[in-house]
């Protein structure tokens, strides 16, 4: 396994490869590796040539200064990680090398998709992703790109950046992995307290009603359902929305001929965890 800090270096090792035609597959991460990404990194080792792995905790796409500095960091377990599964390359460029003395996002409009739920409550996200994104797209030239349904407004952010940005990459999106009691992976679970932490599979818990009352329930009557759920826990619920996956406009009546997802985010304490699940 390589590991590149410089995006120059990448781009000579890659195209080298690029005249041998082989197919390159990239899964961008913030580090702090967890089985989730792994299954993101394994299929990409399964269906391509060569994989490329990015650590790079981006600043643009953090709109709380907090959040930014306390996101974790666990480089050496992540390239152990990574070397065990067999991935090749591995890019963990500073902020300078991607962004140079100017740290700000590019603006961008994708249909207005951006705009909802994560895009709602945490401002500028959606540029911030974008910008990272395209700049690594641009950088590795992957034929393949993979992405979790963890985050699934990113996954749908990302087909729509390649889409009018007429990126030549295939974004793949990736089932959820899971804790045993359900919670959702998430780098951030490593900074709950243990008390939190028996808490938030709640979260999914809750997800799961939810969907299951979408039979016989209207969507409203969810909505005061989940809202009432919470009020009995310690955990803020910031925003439960049933939406269609590919507007992700939030949906007032389920047409079970659509594809529609139940979208959660919930703060415990200042941690904020996000979930979701198909209808
Ligand atoms: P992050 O490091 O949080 O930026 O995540 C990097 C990639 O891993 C993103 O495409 C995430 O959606 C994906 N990912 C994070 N957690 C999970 C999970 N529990 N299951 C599947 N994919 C995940």
């Amino acid at each position: 396994m390589q590991i590149f800090d410089k995006k120059n270096a990448l781009i000579h090792c890659l195209s080298l490869l690029k005249e041998k035609n082989k197919h390159i597959g990239f899964v961008p991460t913030m580090g702090v590796l967890h089985k989730g990404h792994q299954s993101l990194v394994e299929k990409s080792i399964e269906n391509n040539d060569f994989t490329v792995v990015s650590i790079f905790v981006n600043p643009t796409q953090f709109n709380k200064e907090e959040d930014l500095k306390k996101y974790p960091k666990t480089l050496e377990a992540d390239l152990a990680l990574l070397k065990n599964v067999g991935c090749d390359f591995v890019f963990i460029p500073s902020v300078e090398e991607i962004y140079d003395q100017h740290v700000v996002s590019k603006s961008y409009f994708f249909d207005g998709i951006e705009n909802q739920m994560e895009g709602e409550y945490r401002t500028g996200h959606f540029d911030g992703v974008a910008t990272i994104v395209q700049a690594f797209f641009e950088i590795i030239k992957p034929n393949t790109s993979y992405f979790g349904e963890k985050d699934f407004q990113q996954l749908q952010v990302v087909k729509k950046l390649a889409e009018i940005e007429n990126l030549p990459v295939d974004v793949i999106g990736c089932p959820i992995f899971r804790e045993n009691d359900g919670l959702a992976m998430s780098s951030r679970n490593v900074r709950l307290t243990k008390e939190q932490r028996a808490e938030v599979p709640f979260i999914y818990q809750t997800l799961k009603k939810a969907v299951s009352l979408t039979k016989i329930k209207s969507v409203n009557e969810i909505y005061e359902f989940v809202k009432n759920e919470f009020a009995t826990t310690s955990l803020d619920l910031e925003y439960f929305t049933i939406a269609e996956e590919t507007t992700l406009e939030e949906v007032l009546e389920i047409n079970f001929d659509e594809k529609t997802r139940a979208f959660i985010a919930v703060n415990a304490g200042t941690i904020r965890l996000i979930d979701n699940l198909s209808i």
